[in-house]
Protein backbone atom coordinates (compact mmCIF):
# COMPACT_ATOMS: atom_id res chain seq x y z
CA UNK A 1 0.00 0.00 0.00
CA UNK A 2 3.04 2.18 0.74
CA UNK A 3 4.52 1.81 -2.52
CA UNK A 4 1.42 2.35 -4.42
CA UNK A 5 0.60 6.03 -2.19
CA UNK A 6 4.34 6.30 -3.09
CA UNK A 7 4.10 6.23 -6.82
CA UNK A 8 0.97 8.65 -6.71
CA UNK A 9 2.48 11.15 -4.23
CA UNK A 10 3.30 13.69 -6.79
CA UNK A 11 -0.71 13.59 -7.99
CA UNK A 12 -2.82 16.35 -6.17
CA UNK A 13 -5.42 14.51 -3.18
CA UNK A 14 -8.51 15.08 -4.66
CA UNK A 15 -11.34 13.35 -1.99
CA UNK A 16 -14.14 11.13 -3.63
CA UNK A 17 -16.34 14.39 -3.81
CA UNK A 18 -13.62 16.21 -5.21
CA UNK A 19 -12.63 18.62 -2.69
CA UNK A 20 -8.36 19.18 -3.45
CA UNK A 21 -6.53 19.35 0.20
CA UNK A 22 -2.95 20.39 -0.10
CA UNK A 23 -0.89 18.31 1.55
CA UNK A 24 2.36 19.94 2.21
CA UNK A 25 5.25 18.65 3.96
CA UNK A 26 7.48 20.33 7.48
CA UNK A 27 10.92 20.62 6.99
CA UNK A 28 13.99 21.56 9.41
CA UNK A 29 16.71 20.73 6.80
CA UNK A 30 17.09 21.39 3.11
CA UNK A 31 17.47 16.81 2.79
CA UNK A 32 14.07 17.15 4.87
CA UNK A 33 13.11 19.24 1.73
CA UNK A 34 14.69 16.78 -0.72
CA UNK A 35 12.64 13.59 0.97
CA UNK A 36 9.76 15.40 0.80
CA UNK A 37 8.43 13.28 -2.36
CA UNK A 38 5.16 14.46 -3.72
CA UNK A 39 4.55 17.18 -1.08
CA UNK A 40 2.23 20.04 -2.55
CA UNK A 41 5.15 22.70 -1.14
CA UNK A 42 5.91 23.11 2.58
CA UNK A 43 3.46 24.22 5.53
CA UNK A 44 6.49 25.59 7.99
CA UNK A 45 10.29 25.55 7.43
CA UNK A 46 11.85 25.40 10.93
CA UNK A 47 14.33 27.46 10.79
CA UNK A 48 15.45 27.78 13.81
CA UNK A 49 16.67 23.94 13.22
CA UNK A 50 18.20 24.99 10.17
CA UNK A 51 20.59 26.86 11.42
CA UNK A 52 20.39 25.34 15.21
CA UNK A 53 23.75 24.71 15.66
CA UNK A 54 24.97 28.23 14.77
CA UNK A 55 26.77 30.21 17.23
CA UNK A 56 26.72 33.21 15.22
CA UNK A 57 23.80 34.42 13.47
CA UNK A 58 23.47 33.41 9.66
CA UNK A 59 23.39 36.47 7.32
CA UNK A 60 21.34 37.42 5.34
CA UNK A 61 23.10 36.00 2.36
CA UNK A 62 23.66 32.91 3.95
CA UNK A 63 19.51 32.15 4.73
CA UNK A 64 18.89 33.12 1.05
CA UNK A 65 21.05 30.55 -0.32
CA UNK A 66 19.56 27.87 2.55
CA UNK A 67 15.98 29.18 1.31
CA UNK A 68 16.52 29.28 -1.91
CA UNK A 69 17.89 25.89 -1.66
CA UNK A 70 14.96 24.84 0.25
CA UNK A 71 12.82 25.83 -2.08
CA UNK A 72 14.36 24.26 -5.44
CA UNK A 73 14.20 21.35 -3.21
CA UNK A 74 10.30 21.92 -3.79
CA UNK A 75 10.50 22.24 -7.32
CA UNK A 76 9.39 26.15 -6.54
CA UNK A 77 6.29 25.05 -5.01
CA UNK A 78 5.41 27.38 -1.95
CA UNK A 79 6.90 27.54 0.83
CA UNK A 80 6.17 29.09 3.88
CA UNK A 81 9.16 30.01 5.82
CA UNK A 82 8.72 30.88 9.89
CA UNK A 83 10.23 33.13 11.87
CA UNK A 84 12.67 32.32 14.72
CA UNK A 85 10.45 30.44 17.20
CA UNK A 86 12.93 29.94 19.93
CA UNK A 87 12.57 29.53 23.71
CA UNK A 88 10.87 26.81 25.58
CA UNK A 89 12.50 23.72 24.17
CA UNK A 90 14.15 25.57 21.09
CA UNK A 91 17.18 27.41 22.57
CA UNK A 92 19.41 29.02 19.71
CA UNK A 93 23.11 29.28 20.43
CA UNK A 94 23.43 32.54 18.75
CA UNK A 95 20.55 34.09 20.51
CA UNK A 96 21.48 33.20 24.12
CA UNK A 97 18.57 33.67 26.51
CA UNK A 98 17.77 34.16 30.42
CA UNK A 99 17.18 31.43 32.66
CA UNK A 100 12.92 31.42 32.96
CA UNK A 101 11.13 29.79 35.79
CA UNK A 102 8.83 28.70 33.12
CA UNK A 103 9.96 28.58 29.64
CA UNK A 104 6.98 27.71 27.55
CA UNK A 105 4.90 30.49 29.08
CA UNK A 106 7.94 32.76 29.02
CA UNK A 107 9.57 34.46 25.80
CA UNK A 108 9.24 32.41 23.23
CA UNK A 109 8.62 32.77 19.54
CA UNK A 110 7.62 36.21 18.45
CA UNK A 111 7.95 37.65 21.46
CA UNK A 112 11.55 37.57 22.03
CA UNK A 113 12.38 39.55 19.32
CA UNK A 114 10.48 42.98 20.61
CA UNK A 115 13.77 43.53 22.46
CA UNK A 116 16.14 41.97 19.34
CA UNK A 117 14.18 43.32 16.28
CA UNK A 118 17.15 43.29 14.33
CA UNK A 119 17.32 39.30 13.89
CA UNK A 120 14.28 39.55 12.83
CA UNK A 121 14.96 41.88 10.33
CA UNK A 122 17.95 40.20 8.58
CA UNK A 123 15.66 37.22 8.24
CA UNK A 124 12.34 39.05 6.87
CA UNK A 125 15.29 40.56 4.75
CA UNK A 126 16.68 37.06 3.37
CA UNK A 127 12.52 35.76 3.04
CA UNK A 128 11.90 38.58 0.74
CA UNK A 129 14.85 38.18 -1.24
CA UNK A 130 14.05 35.17 -2.01
CA UNK A 131 9.98 35.84 -2.79
CA UNK A 132 11.22 37.72 -5.59
CA UNK A 133 12.53 34.19 -7.35
CA UNK A 134 10.09 31.69 -6.01
CA UNK A 135 6.27 31.60 -3.75
CA UNK A 136 6.60 32.26 -0.14
CA UNK A 137 4.98 32.99 2.38
CA UNK A 138 5.74 34.16 5.89
CA UNK A 139 4.56 33.20 9.04
CA UNK A 140 4.89 34.42 12.61
CA UNK A 141 5.14 31.99 15.74
CA UNK A 142 3.11 32.42 19.39
CA UNK A 143 0.88 34.75 18.89
CA UNK A 144 -1.22 36.28 21.33
CA UNK A 145 -2.11 39.51 20.16
CA UNK A 146 -3.39 41.72 17.45
CA UNK A 147 -0.89 44.13 18.86
CA UNK A 148 1.88 41.70 18.00
CA UNK A 149 0.30 40.91 14.74
CA UNK A 150 0.64 44.49 13.64
CA UNK A 151 3.91 44.76 15.32
CA UNK A 152 5.27 41.93 12.85
CA UNK A 153 3.70 43.24 9.71
CA UNK A 154 5.25 46.90 10.61
CA UNK A 155 8.72 45.24 10.35
CA UNK A 156 7.94 43.21 7.43
CA UNK A 157 6.79 46.15 6.23
CA UNK A 158 10.34 48.48 7.31
CA UNK A 159 12.35 45.70 5.22
CA UNK A 160 10.19 46.14 2.14
CA UNK A 161 8.23 43.40 1.55
CA UNK A 162 5.74 45.49 -0.03
CA UNK A 163 4.98 44.81 -3.86
CA UNK A 164 6.83 41.81 -3.52
CA UNK A 165 4.35 39.08 -3.48
CA UNK A 166 5.26 37.88 0.07
CA UNK A 167 2.25 36.08 1.74
CA UNK A 168 1.96 36.74 5.49
CA UNK A 169 0.31 34.50 8.72
CA UNK A 170 0.69 33.32 11.81
CA UNK A 171 0.80 30.50 13.55
CA UNK A 172 -2.16 29.60 16.39
CA UNK A 173 -0.73 27.74 18.88
CA UNK A 174 -1.64 29.74 21.99
CA UNK A 175 -6.04 29.37 22.52
CA UNK A 176 -5.91 33.06 23.20
CA UNK A 177 -5.54 33.65 19.51
CA UNK A 178 -7.70 30.90 19.04
CA UNK A 179 -10.59 32.55 20.84
CA UNK A 180 -10.19 36.07 19.23
CA UNK A 181 -9.13 35.08 15.43
CA UNK A 182 -11.54 37.13 13.97
CA UNK A 183 -9.67 40.15 14.90
CA UNK A 184 -6.49 38.68 15.37
CA UNK A 185 -6.15 37.38 11.23
CA UNK A 186 -7.79 41.06 10.03
CA UNK A 187 -5.43 41.51 7.62
CA UNK A 188 -3.73 38.33 7.25
CA UNK A 189 -3.04 35.78 3.83
CA UNK A 190 -3.58 32.86 6.59
CA UNK A 191 -3.21 31.03 9.80
CA UNK A 192 -1.78 27.83 10.42
CA UNK A 193 -2.82 25.93 13.68
CA UNK A 194 0.27 24.25 15.65
CA UNK A 195 -1.54 21.78 17.76
CA UNK A 196 1.28 21.25 19.02
CA UNK A 197 1.66 24.06 21.00
CA UNK A 198 -1.86 24.52 21.09
CA UNK A 199 -2.57 21.19 22.88
CA UNK A 200 -0.18 21.84 25.11
CA UNK A 201 -1.55 25.03 26.34
CA UNK A 202 -4.98 24.31 26.00
CA UNK A 203 -4.49 21.13 28.37
CA UNK A 204 -1.55 22.42 30.30
CA UNK A 205 0.15 19.54 29.90
CA UNK A 206 3.92 20.09 28.93
CA UNK A 207 4.06 18.40 25.32
CA UNK A 208 7.74 16.97 26.04
CA UNK A 209 7.17 15.38 29.41
CA UNK A 210 5.85 11.20 29.52
CA UNK A 211 4.46 11.71 32.89
CA UNK A 212 1.30 13.77 31.34
CA UNK A 213 1.66 12.62 27.63
CA UNK A 214 -2.05 11.55 27.61
CA UNK A 215 -3.15 14.63 28.95
CA UNK A 216 -1.42 16.10 25.89
CA UNK A 217 -3.15 14.86 23.09
CA UNK A 218 -4.01 16.48 20.29
CA UNK A 219 -7.28 14.93 19.39
CA UNK A 220 -8.96 16.12 23.12
CA UNK A 221 -12.20 17.30 21.71
CA UNK A 222 -11.29 20.73 23.32
CA UNK A 223 -8.01 21.16 20.76
CA UNK A 224 -10.67 20.14 17.90
CA UNK A 225 -13.36 22.75 19.21
CA UNK A 226 -10.62 25.19 18.81
CA UNK A 227 -9.61 24.52 15.54
CA UNK A 228 -13.41 24.47 14.53
CA UNK A 229 -13.88 27.68 16.01
CA UNK A 230 -10.96 29.09 14.30
CA UNK A 231 -12.32 27.58 11.05
CA UNK A 232 -15.55 29.36 11.96
CA UNK A 233 -14.64 32.47 12.64
CA UNK A 234 -11.30 33.25 10.64
CA UNK A 235 -12.05 36.40 8.73
CA UNK A 236 -13.16 35.78 4.81
CA UNK A 237 -10.45 35.26 2.55
CA UNK A 238 -7.73 34.47 5.32
CA UNK A 239 -6.94 30.37 4.51
CA UNK A 240 -6.36 27.73 7.23
CA UNK A 241 -4.00 25.55 7.76
CA UNK A 242 -2.57 22.79 10.18
CA UNK A 243 1.32 22.38 10.38
CA UNK A 244 1.19 20.41 13.56
CA UNK A 245 2.05 16.70 14.04
CA UNK A 246 -1.53 15.77 14.14
CA UNK A 247 -1.89 16.52 10.34
CA UNK A 248 0.47 14.10 10.32
CA UNK A 249 -2.10 11.21 11.14
CA UNK A 250 -4.04 9.83 8.37
CA UNK A 251 -6.77 9.47 10.50
CA UNK A 252 -6.52 12.85 11.97
CA UNK A 253 -6.10 14.64 8.43
CA UNK A 254 -9.36 13.01 7.44
CA UNK A 255 -11.28 14.26 10.34
CA UNK A 256 -9.38 18.14 9.44
CA UNK A 257 -10.53 17.92 6.28
CA UNK A 258 -13.86 16.90 7.91
CA UNK A 259 -13.50 20.26 10.37
CA UNK A 260 -13.01 22.00 7.19
CA UNK A 261 -9.19 22.66 7.14
CA UNK A 262 -7.75 22.06 3.55
CA UNK A 263 -4.59 22.50 3.67
CA UNK A 264 -2.29 19.88 5.79
CA UNK A 265 1.24 20.07 6.60
CA UNK A 266 2.90 16.90 7.84
CA UNK A 267 6.08 15.47 8.47
CA UNK A 268 7.49 14.55 5.13
CA UNK A 269 7.37 10.15 4.60
CA UNK A 270 3.91 10.52 5.65
CA UNK A 271 2.65 12.60 2.88
CA UNK A 272 1.85 9.97 0.40
CA UNK A 273 -0.32 7.90 2.85
CA UNK A 274 -1.52 11.25 4.53
CA UNK A 275 -2.89 11.93 0.02
CA UNK A 276 -3.55 8.34 -0.54
CA UNK A 277 -6.03 8.89 2.27
CA UNK A 278 -8.00 11.70 1.57
CA UNK A 279 -8.25 10.40 -2.10
CA UNK A 280 -10.49 7.71 -0.55
CA UNK A 281 -12.88 9.12 1.65
CA UNK A 282 -15.45 12.06 0.64
CA UNK A 283 -15.80 15.25 2.92
CA UNK A 284 -19.19 14.74 3.54
CA UNK A 285 -18.24 11.70 5.23
CA UNK A 286 -15.76 13.44 6.71
CA UNK A 287 -17.72 16.30 8.11
CA UNK A 288 -20.42 13.68 9.66
CA UNK A 289 -17.08 12.34 11.64
CA UNK A 290 -15.79 15.61 12.56
CA UNK A 291 -19.40 17.11 13.85
CA UNK A 292 -19.42 13.65 15.94
CA UNK A 293 -15.74 14.72 17.79
CA UNK A 294 -16.61 16.99 18.41
CA UNK A 295 -19.00 16.30 20.91
CA UNK A 296 -16.95 13.42 22.25
CA UNK A 297 -15.92 13.77 25.72
CA UNK A 298 -12.38 12.24 25.66
CA UNK A 299 -9.39 12.17 22.97
CA UNK A 300 -9.60 8.19 23.40
CA UNK A 301 -13.18 8.22 21.92
CA UNK A 302 -12.01 10.38 19.28
CA UNK A 303 -9.51 8.09 18.31
CA UNK A 304 -11.74 5.20 18.52
CA UNK A 305 -13.94 7.06 16.23
CA UNK A 306 -11.91 7.47 13.72
CA UNK A 307 -10.86 4.14 14.02
CA UNK A 308 -14.12 3.27 13.59
CA UNK A 309 -14.56 5.01 10.03
CA UNK A 310 -11.01 3.79 8.39
C1 LIG B 1 3.27 23.38 16.78
O1 LIG B 1 3.43 23.93 17.86
O2 LIG B 1 2.31 22.62 16.51
C2 LIG B 1 4.25 23.57 15.69
C3 LIG B 1 4.05 23.11 14.47
O3 LIG B 1 5.41 24.21 16.02
P1 LIG B 1 6.61 23.49 16.80
O4 LIG B 1 6.28 22.03 16.90
O5 LIG B 1 7.82 23.77 15.99
O6 LIG B 1 6.58 24.20 18.10
MG1 LIG C 1 4.89 25.50 18.16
Amino acid sequence: EREAAVADAGKPAVTVDGQTIQVLANVGSVQDAVDARGADGSGLVRTEVLFGNRKVAPTVEEQVETYRAIAAAFGGKPITIRSWDIGGDKPLPFLPQAAEANPFLGERGIRVFRRRPELLRDQLKAICQVALETPVQVMFPMVTTAEEVAWALAELADVGSSGWGVKVGIMVEVPAAALRISTLAEGLDFVSIGTNDLTQYTTAADRGNSAVASLADALDPAVLQLIDRVVRNVPTGVEVAVCGDLASDPDAAVLLAGLGIHELSAVGPQVPLIKSRLRQTTLTEATKTAVEALTLPTATAVRELLAQRA
